[in-house]
C-alpha cells in the first residue's frame, strides 16, 4: 500500500493528523512547525520515509505517501564553515555551531549581547502590537543588566522607521529619566504634594460626601421640596402652637423663596 488517508479524530486545532502509509501508525504533527510544502517523516515503527502536500486539501483526510529518504531534502551552507548538510540540521555536523544562534548573533549589530535576548527581541518586532513582548523583553534586559541593549534597539527602529513616537513609551519604561518629559515634574509635583498636604485624606473625602449629597439633592429637587415641607411644618406649627407664632412669618419666608427658587431653576428664561 503506498497511499494512506487519516480519518476525523479528535486533534487539537492546531495540529494535524496523519498515518504512516505503510504501518498505519497515527502521528501528529504541530502545523507551526512545517517549514516546507512537502514535510518529510521517517516513521518509528517500520523506518519507511513518508511525506505528505502542505496545505493540506482536506485536514480530516490527509493523504501521506512513500518517497525515497532523500527525494525531497534539500542542501544548505553552514553559515560559519560553509559545510554543504542537509536544510533540516540545526546544527552543523561538520563544526558544531548552533545555526540559528550563530546567524542571530552574526546579524546583531549591537555588541556582547546574548542569544536570548535577542530573541526576545525579534519577538518584538514580529508582534509589534503585543505589549507583552515589549514588556517581557524590557524586564528580561533589566534582569541581565542589559538596558543599554533595550534602548539601543529602540532607538535604532524608531530612528529606521522615520518615526519616533511608536517607540518612545518603551523608551520611557526602560529610561523614564532620560524620556519621559513629565518625569522631572511628576517628582516635583509630588514632593510637593507631600510637603504640603501631608493630613489632607480625611478631609478631601468628607467634602466629597457632603458635595456628593448636595449635588443629588440639587438635581432631584429634593432642596424644594425639604425647603417646602419644612415651611410647610412651621406654618402649621406656627397656627397650633400658641408659643411658636413667630414661626409663621419664617415657613411662609422658606415655602416661598423653595418656589421661587425652584421655578427659577427650572424656567430660567421666564425671568426675563
Ligand atoms: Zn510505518
Ligand atoms: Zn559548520
Amino acid at each position: 500500500m503506498d497511499k494512506i488517508t487519516t480519518e476525523k479524530l479528535n486533534t487539537p486545532a492546531d495540529y494535524l493528523t496523519i498515518r504512516c502509509p505503510q504501518c498505519l501508525k497515527l502521528y501528529m504533527v504541530q502545523e507551526e512547525q512545517i517549514r516546507t510544502v512537502y514535510p518529510e517523516f521517517t516513521c518509528t515503527g517500520c523506518q519507511c520515509h513518508f511525506a505528505f502536500e502542505y496545505p493540506v486539501p482536506n485536514r480530516d483526510s490527509i493523504l501521506t505517501f512513500q518517497i525515497a529518504p532523500t527525494q525531497f531534502e534539500f542542501k544548505k551552507k553552514c553559515p560559519k564553515c560553509d559545510f554543504l548538510q542537509s536544510e533540516k540540521n540545526e546544527i552543523c555536523s561538520a563544526c558544531g555551531i548552533v545555526i540559528e544562534n550563530f546567524l542571530l548573533l552574526k546579524n546583531e549589530t549591537y555588541p556582547r549581547v546574548s542569544v536570548d535576548l535577542i530573541k526576545l527581541w525579534n519577538d518584538v518586532l514580529q508582534e509589534f502590537e503585543n505589549g507583552y513582548a515589549h514588556e517581557l523583553f524590557i524586564s528580561q534586559c533589566r534582569s541581565k543588566q542589559k538596558l543599554d541593549y533595550a534602548e539601543f534597539k529602540y532607538k535604532e527602529l524608531g530612528k529606521r522607521a522615520g518615526d519616533e513616537s511608536m517607540v518612545s513609551p518603551w523608551l520611557e519604561k526602560i529610561n523614564p529619566e532620560k524620556y519621559d518629559p513629565n518625569y522631572a515634574k511628576n517628582i516635583v509635583d509630588e514632593q510637593i504634594a507631600h510637603a504640603t498636604t501631608p493630613t489632607a485624606e480625611p478631609v478631601p473625602k468628607f467634602i466629597y460626601r457632603v458635595s456628593a449629597i448636595y449635588s443629588y439633592l440639587v438635581k432631584h429637587n429634593w432642596f424644594y421640596l425639604i425647603g417646602t415641607l419644612a415651611g410647610i411644618l412651621l406654618i402649621v406649627m406656627g397656627i397650633s402652637t400658641p408659643g411658636m407664632r413667630n414661626q409663621i412669618g419664617l415657613g411662609i419666608a422658606l415655602l416661598l423663596s423653595s418656589m421661587g427658587f425652584y421655578v427659577f431653576r427650572n424656567n430660567p428664561q421666564q425671568k426675563k
